[in-house]
């Protein structure tokens, strides 16, 4: 049977790619291929920023605020009722559980819905000066076109951590999804199309690492939102310098989840497997480094085994399954080297450590969760991002011991406290190097708060107000109306 096949989508129009060529794309559950992607060339992602750029100049930077915010809104709407759709096709594309994936669709309206309000309150300032005869105002404006790439892991809510902003600033955008998991983008921009959005607002070229690099290095944009690998980030970075476009870098982690002997030992476990085992650990902001204080180390260990042993493995498309697999064949191979060679590194392995078999699980790429217990944090499995259902569990004995380890790391995107004392909460989060902190949860979400990184993690914000800010740039406008004349070889202050 031939597989779907789908275009590239650039000023409301489905295109074939000027080289003529596709990929396929794999269920990993299945293991099968299902659909074939575009591979887009340097002309088509041309022809994609000059099409954005001319709806930009054309139309979308002269749509009002209300009427961007009433496209965003319906935009939720159609999200909202295609959120079982979209979501059965986002597990068949990445394997991600379905009772994750339509949650995340459901999350993705809820952002379009907060940037919608924001759209006709981008309001500027009037700054008194040091004259009475001259009027200063400065105003905010989008960038014009910015260039969005994504990663396969949750390729509808990394986009939802991006898009939203930028249209309601009064951007055009072109997306790049992961060559991985590109199908939800495609099928999203029908909805966007429903929604009435104007032709060209929202383009999308598919391929894989080259289509991405015509994208950074071909000039044109006003900002890259890039979500994906620290090797890559830094490519992105140095080839956008180039061309003098600012990034927004969201990277990996190595995210510390620390459990103090004064938590709620049981709701703190429930949080430590939610961190990472949820996703199949294939989260940027995976609590992939477990640190238990002592006096309860073995006991939340002995918990965590129990309730690893009893995750339920299976269809991911099932709304019963709480692991899917993992999402394609490279990143599964990175994952089972990572445990192979951790083996030897003197950690205890306590769970998993190899593939899931069995009844409707041989074909799939399924890793059982695995933790290792006594890890060193100097040890390869503490250091590096596995992206995967592996925990890492580290005892520590004071406060201050449990911050210098929760630091001692190249990473800083999130960390999570468990803790009943309000005044080590306070002292903890604020000594935490990172850009987000969870107290007594871990992995919740909202659109309303800054999301993103420090260190290695990357720079910039997205959801939040700093995740409007970004899109926009402030223009300073200074007007005399003195009737003096200046001395024209002075300043004028
Ligand atoms: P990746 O860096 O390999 O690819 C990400 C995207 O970049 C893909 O679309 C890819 O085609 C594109 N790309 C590859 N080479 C490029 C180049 N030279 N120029 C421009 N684009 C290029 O990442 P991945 O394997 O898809 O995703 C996993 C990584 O993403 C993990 O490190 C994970 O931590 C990170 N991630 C971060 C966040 C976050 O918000 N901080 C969220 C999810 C995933």
């Amino acid at each position: 049977m031939a597989l779907e096949r789908h275009g590239i989508y650039i000023a409301g129009e489905w295109r074939e790619p000027a080289g003529k060529a596709y990929f396929p794309t794999y269920n990993p559950y299945t293991q099968q291929p299902w659909a074939e992607i575009s591979q887009a060339d340097a002309s088509d992602v041309r022809t994609a920023v000059a099409a954005a750029r001319e709806c930009f100049d054309r139309t979308w930077s002269r749509t009002s605020g209300l009427q961007r915010a009433r496209l965003l809104n319906r935009l939720a709407d159609i999200i909202e009722a295609n959120a079982p759709e979209m979501g059965a096709l986002e597990t068949r594309d990445n394997g991600k559980v379905i009772r994750e994936t339509t949650s995340q669709l459901k999350f993705l309206a809820r952002t379009f819905r907060f940037y919608a309000g924001y759209c006709d309150k981008i309001f500027g300032k009037v700054i008194p000066l040091d004259r009475p005869d001259m009027f200063d105002y400065a105003s905010l404006e989008p960038l014009g076109v910015v260039g969005i790439i994504t990663a396969w892991n949750s390729p509808m809510a990394l986009l939802g951590n991006k898009l939203p902003a930028a249209l309601a600033a009064g951007n055009c955008v072109v997306i790049k999804p992961s060559e991985h998991a590109s199908v939800t983008t495609l099928k999203f921009v029908r909805l966007v199309e429903e929604a009435g959005f104007p032709a060209g607002v929202v383009n999308v070229v598919t391929g894989d690492g080259r289509t991405g690099e015509a994208l950074v290095g071909g000039g044109g944009l006003g900002k890259i939102s890039f979500t994906g690998s620290g090797g890559v980030g830094r490519k992105i970075a140095a080839a956008a310098g180039a061309n003098l476009t600012p990034v927004i870098l969201e990277l990996g982690g190595k995210s510390p989840n620390i459990i103090f002997e004064d938590a709620d030992l049981n709701k703190a476990a429930n949080g430590a497997l939610a961190g990472i085992f949820a996703a199949t650990g294939q989260t940027c902001i995976a609590g992939s480094r477990l640190l238990v204080q002592r006096s309860v180390y073995s006991q939340i260990v002995d918990m965590l085994v129990d309730r690893a042993g009893r995750i339920r493995l299976g269809d991911p498309s099932d709304m019963a399954t709480e692991m899917g697999t993992v999402a394609n064949q490279p990143q599964f191979d990175r994952v089972m080297h990572f445990i192979e060679s951790a083996k030897g590194q003197g950690a205890r392995l306590m769970a998993g450590g190899e593939r899931a078999t069995g009844a409707g699980l041989s074909q799939g790429l399924f890793v059982k969760p695995t933790i290792f217990a006594d890890v060193h944090n100097q040890m390869a499995l503490a250091r590096e991002e596995i992206f995967g259902p592996v925990l890492s569990v580290i005892p520590f004995d004071t406060e201050e011991e449990a911050v210098r380890i929760a630091n001692d790391t190249s990473f800083g995107l999130a960390s999570g406290i468990w803790s009943q004392n309000i005044n080590r909460v306070h002292r903890v989060a604020r000594e935490l190097r990172t850009g987000m902190v969870w107290v007594n949860t871990y992995r919740a979400v909202a659109a309303q708060t800054p999301f993103g990184g420090v260190k290695d993690s990357g720079f910039g914000r997205e959801r939040g107000q700093e995740g409007m800010l970004e899109f926009l740039v402030s223009k300073n406008v200074m007007i005399n109306f003195s009737e003096d004349d200046r001395d024209p070889f002075a300043v004028q202050t």
